[in-house]
């Protein structure tokens, strides 16, 4: 008999990874492909951050920390709070945590069970609705629209509570679409939400410090009145280009720090020690590099943006944040997820389906501009070029 665990009919996965072997599969064979599909800065961690964790390897930092992380990095995540957010945390509600990703897995472990409703931003990271489904907690979608910017409405927002909510996930800076969402209404949701004393809310702001046009932006962790409630997930994956290091932080209200404690210990036990070290250096460091990727990215943005408009049936607003591109091609007449598949095997470019992040992804493609202008350009030829010849 086959072992069959059925919780695990139940649990999803990141499309982005299978896409990306296929990618590397084809470039092995000789192809020349261009991956405009994983979620990664393609800069280099920043020197002294390596340096940081080199010396504290060389410095005998060989063993296990706390399982909430070293009160030195703990005490780094709550300056940078306070220095770029000018928000207050005490060391003692920061969790150190092995990626951004361990934060969503905690907070919805804590909360979904039969019979809960956890909300999520669809189209949104699919992890989310994989890790509510896993649960056996019911997944409500909240429609992120390409009519509000791709930022998410309160008061749709607030319409889909029900008694049975007890969590709510939110993404601003967004993945997949590059949406954020104004203050105004943020202040909306956090004054409807009033109302709704026994929902938790889970603000994923991983990509916090990536924000254009002047765009500032606007944490969850700024609002007094929810924070008794309030689970901020950040990390620096994406802020200094440390995807493969896997360093992530939380902040958490009282009541469930000692539950997300525990979960680390019976799991990941602590983050790898050297790569905590390295998280201060790249929190109390010089911020330049993160200046530069950014310039970097805004770049890309603006050629990203501009290149897909002139596609033919393309259509894509201008995103305020992230490195993604999340162009309207509905009108080409195909289907997202097969335009992608052609995409990768007869044009040689690797995106994502709008799909793969939800229901509401459908007739959009994820473009990551964490490429090179050059690759970038390439590919909006390649994509021009086949959209041409395989009209639908
Ligand atoms: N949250 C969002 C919205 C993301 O896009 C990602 C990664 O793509 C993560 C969290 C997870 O980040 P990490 O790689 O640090 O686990």
């Amino acid at each position: 008999m086959p072992v069959v665990v059925p919780a695990f009919s139940r649990i999803g996965e990141e499309n982005a990874f299978a896409v990306l072997a296929r990618a590397t599969a084809l470039a092995q064979a000789g192809r020349d492909v261009i991956n405009l599909g994983i979620g990664q800065p393609d800069m280099p961690t920043p020197p002294h951050v390596v340096e940081a964790a080199v010396k504290a390897l060389q410095d005998g930092h060989h063993g296990y920390t706390p399982a909430t992380g070293i009160l030195p990095l703990r005490e780094a995540v709550a300056r940078d709070l306070d220095r770029r957010l000018g928000v207050q945390v005490s060391p003692d509600s920061v969790m150190i945590v092995p990626g951004g990703k361990v934060t969503m897995f905690m907070a919805i472990l804590m909360f979904g069970e039969p019979g809960a409703e956890i909300l999520y931003p669809d189209p949104g990271f699919p992890i989310y609705r994989s890790m509510i489904e896993f649960t056996g907690a019911t997944p409500v979608p909240v429609p992120i629209r390409e009519e509000n910017g791709f930022a998410f409405s309160a008061e749709e927002t607030l319409a889909l509570i029900t008694p049975r909510t007890r969590l709510l996930i939110l993404n601003s800076p967004a993945n997949p679409t590059g949406g954020v969402t104004p203050k105004a209404e943020i202040d909306k949701l956090v004054a409807g939400l009033a109302a709704h004393p026994d929902v938790t809310i889970m603000s994923d702001e991983i990509y916090g410090t990536m924000t254009y046009d002047g765009e500032r932006h606007h944490t969850l962790l700024a609002y007094p009145e929810i924070r008794d409630r309030l689970i901020y997930l950040d990390g620096a994956s994406k802020t200094y280009a440390m995807t493969g290091w896997r360093l992530g932080w939380s902040v958490w209200p009282a009541p469930l720090y000692d539950a997300a404690r525990k979960l680390a210990v019976n799991s990941f036990s602590c983050v790898n020690a050297a790569t905590q070290w390295a998280g201060i250096a790249a929190l109390d460091g010089p911020q330049d590099c993160v200046a530069a990727m950014m310039a970097e990215f805004d770049r890309r943005r603006l050629l990203v943006v501009e290149g897909l408009n002139k596609l033919p049936g393309v259509s894509c607003i201008t995103p305020k944040g992230a490195f993604y591109a999340f162009p309207n091609i509905s009108e080409t007449g195909w289907k997202a997820k097969a335009l992608a598949s052609a995409l990768l095997e007869e044009a040689g470019v690797a995106t994502i389906g709008g799909p793969d992040f939800g229901i509401h992804g459908e007739g959009y493609l994820r473009l990551s501009y964490a490429n090179s202008a050059e690759n970038i350009a390439r590919a909006l030829e390649r994509i021009g070029s086949f959209l041409e010849g395989n009209r639908r």
